[in-house]
């Protein structure tokens, strides 16, 4: 190809890139080095394609494409899922095409999900980097939101960690919109309203004594 034909298409590819209006910027003012943080984004004029910038000892651009959807509708307070046409799987996190074999790579469609979802498994964590060790022990749950066929993760919150059981019903809580980057830590789950716990047990006294020193070592952080 010629170097002439080589711009020549360049261009036209450029044609077509999104128009990004709409930007916001959250990194603290005077701040270079944020450590691992989300510095802010951009949304496209016709609200199809939004980018994130993430700084880590350098700046990232993380270009969504075509799971801009999600992401935009986590400023919103919104979960979107994706759905096959043909079978009917739905997804979150999303999948842009579906994964039935049968389907043969169907393209899927967006699909705004419940914001309800159960619990899949879950982990405590007793010890974390840095920025979250103050709030240790974490409850991090692969929960089904709706009925997706896969599990996306995420801290539960509002439980004691001995409490949490299979199955349990969640919901999606979201920050107030003016704290919301469009990343998944903008929301977290709950038990669902009119949930209780079910009564002390073995089991779950063995996970109280292993994470009662947690919180009292965390008492201990300055
Ligand atoms: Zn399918």
């Amino acid at each position: 190809m010629s170097q002439e034909l080589i711009i020549k298409k360049k261009k036209e590819k450029f044609a077509e890139s999104p128009n990004f209006t709409e930007k916001s910027n959250y990194r603290p003012d005077g701040v270079n080095e944020t450590g691992l943080a989300f510095v802010g984004h951009e949304i496209s004029e016709d609200g199809k394609t939004m980018n994130q910038f993430l700084h880590y000892d350098q700046l990232y651009t993380i270009r969504h494409g075509w799971n801009s959807q999600f992401f935009k509708g986590l400023l919103e307070g919104k979960i979107w899922g994706t759905k096959c046409p043909k079978c009917g799987d739905t997804w979150v996190p999303i999948r842009s095409h579906c994964w039935n074999l049968d389907c043969d790579l169907q393209k899927t469609e967006w699909i705004e999900m419940p914001l309800t979802a159960k619990v899949h498994t879950w982990t405590i964590a007793g010890w974390s980097g840095r920025s979250s060790l103050k709030r240790l022990p974490i409850i991090l749950v692969y929960a089904i939101i709706g009925d997706s066929k896969v599990a996306i993760a995420n801290e539960l919150h509002g439980i004691d960690p001995w409490d949490v059981e299979f199955g349990m019903p969640l919901r999606v809580v979201f920050k107030p919109k003016e704290q919301r980057i469009g990343a998944v830590t903008d929301f977290h789950f709950e038990p669902a309203e009119g949930w209780s716990p079910s009564a002390m047990n073995e089991e779950k006294r063995r996970i109280q004594t292993l994470v009662e020193p947690v919180y009292e070592w965390v008492k201990t952080i300055k």
